[in-house]
């Protein structure tokens, strides 16, 4: 499933590419996770003046509205200047004069919704209960500590769920809960504050790490899980159970929580 860092890349590979490029026509496949919401010969003549990123979303710009797209499951984004005929899994092409954006996705949970803007209508409805940016400033220990206080649950599960801050996906939790020394089963309003300040550098240094990687595999980038594998080859716990702990030398475990795999060093992940 592709995760915040590799949408930013994805969005990285032809943000700067399509600036100031004009719609010259839309191609649309099969249906995707929800309907376009306008009539595609609508965004003709329209000029794509941005990409911007918010958790696993990304928001084109256009003259009137936007564009809001999701990667879902299986998805992924190419553009290019002469792109083959589509496929069966080639569900939405924009062409522009710069070349064309093609958003492939075998399973069909991705997405491409217009919307007036990016703070209302289909968009704000979409985004309404993301958390905060990982890189921004307003997440750091203090909101971190009081978002975990309001819940009771386990600090990794209330990580995925994505409302205290997004990216936070199932390789990247567990790895972060690593890096903090911090049990992923310890209950989330008994974290202290200094906890969860370390929490929040691990999720962010985390975070930066997979951007860096799937950076590093920009050239050829055609596959949204790159930065993902990429990453998971330097993991310190996910995909290891049974492993010996780097650190420690501890024996790496694997458990189930609330549906995910969660992999962690009892050595060195504490209540
Ligand atoms: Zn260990």
């Amino acid at each position: 499933m592709p995760e915040l860092p590799e949408v930013e890349v994805t969005r990285l590979s032809f943000s700067e590419r399509i600036r100031g490029a004009r719609v010259t026509g839309v191609r649309i496949g099969k249906p995707l996770r929800w309907p376009l919401g306008c009539e595609p010969q609508s965004l003709v003549e329209q000029t794509v003046s941005g990409v911007t990123r918010r958790g696993k979303y990304l928001w084109l710009t256009l003259d009137r509205g936007g564009l809001l797209m999701h990667l879902g499951m299986s998805g992924s984004l190419a553009f290019g200047a002469a792109p083959e005929a589509p496929g069966p899994h080639d569900h939405f092409d924009l062409v522009t004069g710069h070349g064309t954006l093609r958003l492939t996705d075998p399973r069909r949970f991705g997405a491409v919704v217009w919307s007036a803007s990016a703070d209302s209508g289909a968009a704000a409805r979409l985004l309404a209960n993301l958390g905060v940016e990982p890189f921004d400033p307003a997440f750091d220990g203090a909101h971190l500590h009081g978002a975990l206080r309001r819940r009771r649950i386990a600090v990794k599960t209330a990580l995925l769920g994505g409302e205290i801050v997004v990216g936070a996906g199932n390789i990247y939790a567990c790895e972060a809960l690593f890096e903090a020394g911090i049990d992923p089963r310890t209950r989330s309003d008994r974290i202290s504050r200094p906890r969860a300040a370390r929490l929040a550098a691990s999720i962010r240094s985390t975070l930066s790490r997979a951007l860096e990687l799937g950076g590093s595999t920009l050239r050829n980038f055609r596959d949204s899980h790159g930065a993902a594998g990429a990453f998971q080859s330097q993991a310190h716990v996910y995909g290891r159970a049974g492993e010996a702990c780097e650190r420690c030398g501890g024996t790496i475990r694997r458990i189930v929580q609330g549906g995910r795999a969660t992999f962690f060093c009892p050595g060195c992940q504490k209540r």
